[in-house]
């Protein structure tokens, strides 16, 4: 990791951390989808995050959480990691290819029941040696605590990783995150961003980058855009993500230095509600697959990437404004959603 702000180096260093993934990721300007949107009228630049590529099982952005968190089971002495999610959940994906990467027995409790067909990432938790346990309504880990008293019972040492890898802990990946792109800016892959867009769902990502914004003193406005209209940690997910955010600030003594953090959450792209495909998700990866060859995915990125394109449209940058799309993953998720997918062919628009 490159030390950019001596404050904030300080606390991530401070923190347990596991080498899992492969950082930093690329960045790299969207030129092709630039000139195709130009013919449309003003337009910003475009530019693109790959955390996509983080180099875990296929990628995203839970890698980085799970560096803070997995280094933390380990160093409290764990042998097996328990977390939750939906069925097709990237977090758990990527916590049971962590897992098994740190030699750690993975218990995952997931939404819903058992399907017939076995696919995307649930056939990646499965090929990882993860334990899944099926929870039907309850797909935000309500049914952890049990768990990890059964099998302390048992006798094994089980460390509880938070859904979506969203404490103040999980969320310093995404500080350190910030101190790789300014790392990035200062060494002219990309010019400072003006506005970065990314999925905010359990919180963790869009927090981190708040915090690690403010402590690399890149003057950006985060726009998380919601996935998960539902509630969350049981009030809304704006009070959840405002929690969140001034723990991660306080974990990493931000508020000595930085009088105020700006928090912005959009949520008006949730559509049918999370994990439900519409014309925007739709049309959005296929403009982004046909025009650059990169894959976005049916839950979160494909819905920011419409967001995205759908704000450029509505004139809300300007043509100075260098806007940065932050992939975080999904790839997989792709396969779950063949039909939704396949169904109607997106519009070239
Ligand atoms: C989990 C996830 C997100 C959202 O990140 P949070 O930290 O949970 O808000 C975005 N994109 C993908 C692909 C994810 O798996």
């Amino acid at each position: 990791m490159v030390a950019v702000s001596p404050f904030g180096a300080r606390q991530i260093m401070s923190l347990p951390r596991a080498s899992l993934g492969f950082f930093p990721t690329p960045v790299h300007p969207l030129a092709r989808l630039e000139r195709r949107l130009a013919a449309q009228g003003p337009r910003p630049s475009l530019f693109i995050k790959r955390d996509d590529q983080s180099g875990v099982a296929i990628g995203g952005n839970k890698v980085r959480k799970l560096e803070f968190l997995i280094g933390e089971a380990l160093a409290r002495g764990c042998d097996t990691v328990v977390t939750a999610g939906a069925q097709q959940s990237n977090h758990c994906r990527q916590t049971a290819a962590a897992a098994a990467m740190s030699g750690l027995e993975c218990h995952l409790v997931l939404g819903g029941e058992k399907p017939s067909r076995v696919t995307g990432n649930l056939l990646l938790d499965q090929l990882f040696g993860a334990q899944i346990h099926w929870a039907g309504e309850h797909r935000k880990g309500e049914d952890l605590p049990r768990l990890v008293e059964t099998l302390e019972e048992q006798g094994r040492t089980p460390c509880l990783v938070p859904y979506g890898g969203s404490s103040a802990v999980g969320a310093s990946g995404f500080v350190a995150a910030m101190d790789e792109l300014k790392a990035q800016i200062r060494a002219g892959e990309i010019p400072a961003p003006t506005h970065i867009l990314v999925a905010s769902s359990s919180g963790g990502t869009h927090a981190g980058m708040v915090v690690g914004a403010a402590l690399n003193d890149l003057d950006t406005t985060i726009h998380g855009i919601a996935i998960d209209k539902e509630e969350h940690g049981g009030g809304t997910y704006a009070d959840w993500l405002v929690g969140l955010t001034n723990e991660t600030a306080a974990l990493h003594d931000l508020r000595k230095h930085h009088a105020r953090i700006d928090v912005s959450l959009d949520e008006r792209f949730l559509g049918g509600g999370y994990g439900v495909v519409g014309d925007l998700e739709r049309e959005a990866i296929a403009l982004l697959a046909r025009t650059e060859g990169i894959l976005v995915d049916p839950v979160y990125t494909g819905r920011v990437f419409g967001a995205l394109l759908a704000m450029i449209r509505a004139g809300e940058f300007s043509e100075d404004d260098r806007v940065l799309f932050w992939h975080t993953g999904g790839t997989p998720a792709v396969f779950a959603y063949a039909e939704e997918l396949a169904m109607r062919p997106a519009s070239d628009t």
